[in-house]
């Protein structure tokens, strides 16, 4: 359902999801948010970590690009840093500009994904394009409206685990 913003699929956080998962859904074009999914909103640093796990995606021939509604300068430092295409000012979950990037990129969207810490703006947004999409835990909470949008998306992410449950229950002899 397109308006239905469950995620494909659901981890703790982004280094639960390797290149080869990614590539076995046939996956070309990564767009990956940044805050509270690659850093919280206070840290501007790169960390090693962080940039092997993105140049795992190049050695598979996953292109990794930043897709960030955010309005400063992080979009901009993450991407230098990380040598990789980014746009900031997104606005997710609206569609346009992801769009506009997969046309430059000629890839079609059923062979993009993104990955982001929100229901409602990088799920709906994959949703509504329809793309691959995965949700990780965001990595911090301390600001109270952040705490309060969490709870919010609180029902999509009980449906997902719901459904998977169900899902290993037929799997089961
Ligand atoms: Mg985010």
């Amino acid at each position: 359902m397109k308006f239905w913003p469950v995620p494909h699929l659901m981890v703790d956080s982004i280094y639960d999801v390797s290149a080869e998962t990614l590539k076995d859904f046939g996956v070309l074009l990564l767009f990956i948010d940044v805050d509270n999914t690659i850093a919280p909103y206070s840290d501007n640093k790169v960390y090693p970590r962080l940039s092997e796990w993105i140049e795992g995606f190049r050695k598979k021939g996953i292109e990794p690009y930043i897709l960030s509604n955010n309005r400063g300068q992080r979009p901009k430092i993450f991407a230098k840093a990380l040598s990789v295409g980014y746009v900031g000012k997104a606005r997710k979950p609206s569609t346009k500009t992801l769009k506009r990037v997969l046309e430059e990129k000629g890839v079609p969207r059923e062979r993009a994904a993104i990955i982001g810490d929100q229901i409602y703006t990088d799920v709906l947004c994959a949703r509504l394009a329809g793309m691959f999409s995965v949700l990780v835990r965001p990595l911090s909470l301390k600001n109270p409206l952040l705490a309060a949008r969490y709870g919010l998306e609180m029902p999509f992410r009980i449906i997902y685990k719901l459904r998977q449950r169900r899902s290993k229950r037929k799997q089961t002899p």
